[in-house]
């Protein structure tokens, strides 16, 4: 994803600090923002679930500061199926 022009836009961290939280988490440590350390805190559903295949769970990890997120996606088979399916369309259609 780019990043968006204005300070209030929303956008996930770059592929860097998402393996430094997903490092973090898998360690059980307390998740904190690569960039400035604050908490990150936890989103009931993930900003990602609008553009994803029904079936497909997960939510977002935020900080507020930054204004930027970490999604957890979590995939059921038939959403991944649907997914794959999806980008064969697009795929397509670009041909
Ligand atoms: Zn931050």
């Amino acid at each position: 994803m780019r990043p968006r022009v204005g300070a209030t836009a929303w956008r996930s961290f770059d592929r860097r600090d998402q393996r430094a939280i997903r490092a973090r988490l898998a360690a059980g440590a307390p998740l904190r923002c690569p960039r400035c350390a604050g908490l990150l805190e936890a989103r009931p559903t993930s900003r990602l679930l609008a553009v994803l295949p029904s079936g497909a769970r997960g939510y977002d990890l935020d900080c507020r500061s930054c204004h930027q997120f970490l999604p957890l996606i979590e995939h059921t088979p038939q959403s991944l199926r649907l997914l794959r399916l999806r980008r064969l369309v697009a795929a397509v259609r670009r041909a």
